[in-house]
């Protein structure tokens, strides 16, 4: 089986309204995190800052110590069946503006419940809501 490696970040910032998280709208159609996959060498925070970077244009990014997890899953592609491993932290911007690339449809930040809801996948939703149960969520 072809093995992938990507990392990512449920990403938030702080709005008069509450916080806030960006989400992506991928060329397959589906809502998930900003994520990439891992290049030679990288570590995986390295990863996730220049996934975020040439995704949002947004730089300033502080990673939340203590949540460190993983989605998992497998998709088909034409050389054959594909296992995917995304590790995901979770991390904090103060920038409100978006630049998105050619790599996604669109982008949007949701408070929780609705970030929640606007996640196609379940696995998505469960790490979401791992960042409530472990108390990260405000
Ligand atoms: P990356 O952002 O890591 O470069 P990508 O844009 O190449 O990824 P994915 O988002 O991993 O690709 O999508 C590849 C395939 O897997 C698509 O068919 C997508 O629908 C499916 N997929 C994406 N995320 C999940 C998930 N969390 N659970 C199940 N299937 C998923």
């Amino acid at each position: 089986m072809l093995e992938e490696r990507s990392a990512g970040a449920i990403l938030y910032r702080e709005s008069p309204t509450g916080r806030l998280y960006l989400l992506l709208n991928y060329p397959s159609g589906h809502w998930d995190f900003v994520k990439g996959n891992i290049e030679k060498g990288e570590a995986l925070k390295q990863t996730v800052l220049r996934e975020i970077r040439e995704e949002t244009g947004i730089t300033d990014v502080s990673f939340i110590d203590g949540f460190e997890d993983k989605v998992e899953y497998h998709y088909q592609r034409e050389e054959g069946l594909v296992h995917k491993e995304v590790a995901f932290f979770l991390a904090k911007t103060s920038t409100e503006h978006v630049e998105i690339s050619h790599e996604h449809l669109g982008f949007i930040w949701l408070g929780f419940n609705d970030a929640l809801q606007k996640l196609t996948y379940k696995n998505a939703q469960n790490l979401m809501k791992k960042v409530r149960k472990l108390g990260f969520e405000a």
